[in-house]
């Protein structure tokens, strides 16, 4: 079974590597794979390129086995819409090989606006990751589209391809891109909520305003 985590990545931090690897271990993922999108469909423009920050995914995924960047999202023109990224896994791997799209829950409540969300559902199994301060029920039209999908035990999704919904329980990491964003852009420091390799070369290359914003402070 294949996981898949689609994100802006905005930077990428441990927020996402650390419920990732969870859910791989959990699930039994043979492998997980991060897509950075090029252009997200529901939300602005990243601050940086998606040349930028997949550079950024590679560089936080290169001790972790099992993990790998999937770069077919940046090629594609248009809005990185998930179902079309699913389409292109069922037809280089087939009907057959078990599919997880991975979303933390504040992705998840928003999925009835996702284009063609019932396609999703029909390509992929659903896992998703609660995310602190996202609590709640789902909302009217979440729960009529997952309805009667709801896995009691994770085992269930090894049983078919695609299909099923699932919840898992994560290490509550309350770290955001948009956090880490305005941290460096006031010229804070983001060691610790990245990893190290990732947080070295945003000084290096000023990425997220850091370098601006940290000589300004020190001339101040
Ligand atoms: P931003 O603050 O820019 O919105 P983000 O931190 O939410 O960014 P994304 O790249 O948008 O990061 O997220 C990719 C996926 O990872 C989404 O499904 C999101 O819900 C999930 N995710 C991000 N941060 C966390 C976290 N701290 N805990 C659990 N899931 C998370």
């Amino acid at each position: 079974m294949i996981g898949l985590l689609g994100g802006t990545f905005d930077p990428i931090h441990f927020g996402h590597l650390r419920p990732a690897l969870e859910i791989r271990d959990a699930l039994g993922l043979d492998e997980l794979r991060f897509l950075p999108c090029r252009i997200p469909p529901h939300r602005g423009t990243p601050r940086e390129s998606a040349q930028t920050r997949a550079a950024l995914v590679a560089q936080a995924l290169a001790d972790e086995a099992g993990f790998a960047l999937d770069r077919r999202e940046l090629g594609r023109e248009g809005p990185s819409y998930t179902v079309d990224t699913l389409e292109s896994f069922r037809a280089e791997l087939g009907a057959q090989v078990g599919l997880c799209w991975i979303m933390g829950r504040d992705a998840f409540n928003g999925l009835p606006k996702w284009h063609r969300p019932h396609d999703v559902l029909r390509l992929a199994h659903i896992v998703v990751a609660q995310r602190p301060g996202e609590e709640g029920e789902p909302g009217a039209a979440l729960a009529e589209m997952i309805a009667g999908r709801v896995s009691e035990s994770l085992t269930e999704l090894t049983q078919q391809p695609a299909g099923c919904v699932a919840f898992v329980d994560v290490t509550q990491l309350a770290i955001s891109a948009t956090m880490i964003r305005e941290a460096l852009a006031r010229g804070q420091s983001a060691r610790f909520l990245v990893p190290e390799r990732v947080w070295e070369t945003i000084r290096a290359e000023g990425l997220y305003g850091w370098k601006n914003a940290a000589t300004e402070a020190a001339n101040s």
